[in-house]
């Protein structure tokens, strides 16, 4: 059977770009379950439920239609249909992502579809799913995966950087510069959903058996070589 690995890290560690470069060099399916976390806001607010409602969240979550992709070179998500591979990214989603994720009947079913997608990919699925990456194994990558999905992971890694590290990473990708003025517009986004978060996990500390990697000073190179290590030895 192929192996399984955990990444658990707060936005801006790079755990999904450093997931999906070691994915795909090494011929691994990839589950990113944030996007899964930010497809299920999605389809509750194109269903017009108000997002404060948890059972009316909770019910529609579980019916959710969701077609989820573990290419990491191209993650396709699909809900009912419909790709919302780039409108989970946008800012309405992210703002409001803490809500669902924080409700305490959503994160079993979404939980339990990842054990789904874990199981299938590292060949120890019951049948049913054709596996993307022949069964040869999977990298998942959230906030509760070396904990609470796959606390029995083949590898797991905690990926840690500083809050200044973070917020200079998030403020490139969103406007595509690391200048003081989008640092502080990028800080009030980052530091709310941290703290709607923290709810869920504290990302400070690693559970026993858990490997930590601080990215704050490595570049994102140094940091690939750093997980990829980790992965293949
Ligand atoms: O990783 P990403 O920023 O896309 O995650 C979006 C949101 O999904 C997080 O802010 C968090 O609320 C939620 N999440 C979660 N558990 C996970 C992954 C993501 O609660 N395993």
């Amino acid at each position: 059977t192929g192996i399984v690995v955990a990444i658990d890290g707060p936005s801006g560690s790079g755990k999904s770009t450093i997931s999906r470069r070691v994915a795909a060099s090494e011929g691994l399916a990839y589950l990113d379950t944030g996007a899964m976390y930010r497809a299920a806001t999605w389809w509750c607010i194109r269903q017009g439920v108000d997002l404060g409602d948890t059972e009316a969240v909770a019910a529609l979550v579980r019916e959710m239609p969701l077609e989820i992709g573990t290419d990491p070179r191209q993650p396709a998500f699909v809900v009912g249909g419909e790709d919302v591979g780039v409108v989970i990214r946008s800012t309405e989603i992210s703002t409001r992502v803490s809500a669902v994720a924080t409700n305490l009947e959503v994160r079993p079913e979404l939980q339990r579809r990842q054990r789904e997608v874990i199981a299938v990919e590292s060949g120890r699925g019951t049948g049913g799913h054709e596996a993307r990456s022949g069964g040869r194994g999977v990298i998942a990558e959230g906030r509760d995966i070396t904990t609470v999905v796959a606390p029995d992971a083949d590898v797991r890694i905690l990926l840690l950087a500083s809050e200044e590290a973070r917020l200079a990473r998030r403020a490139q990708e969103l406007h595509g510069t690391a200048d003081e003025a989008a640092v502080a517009a990028t800080r009030d986004q980052v530091i709310r959903r941290d703290a709607d978060d923290s709810t869920v996990s504290n990302f400070t500390t690693a559970a026993d058996g858990v490997i930590t990697v601080d990215t704050s000073a490595l570049t994102l190179e140094e940091a690939v070589a750093a997980v990829h290590q980790i992965v293949s030895t």
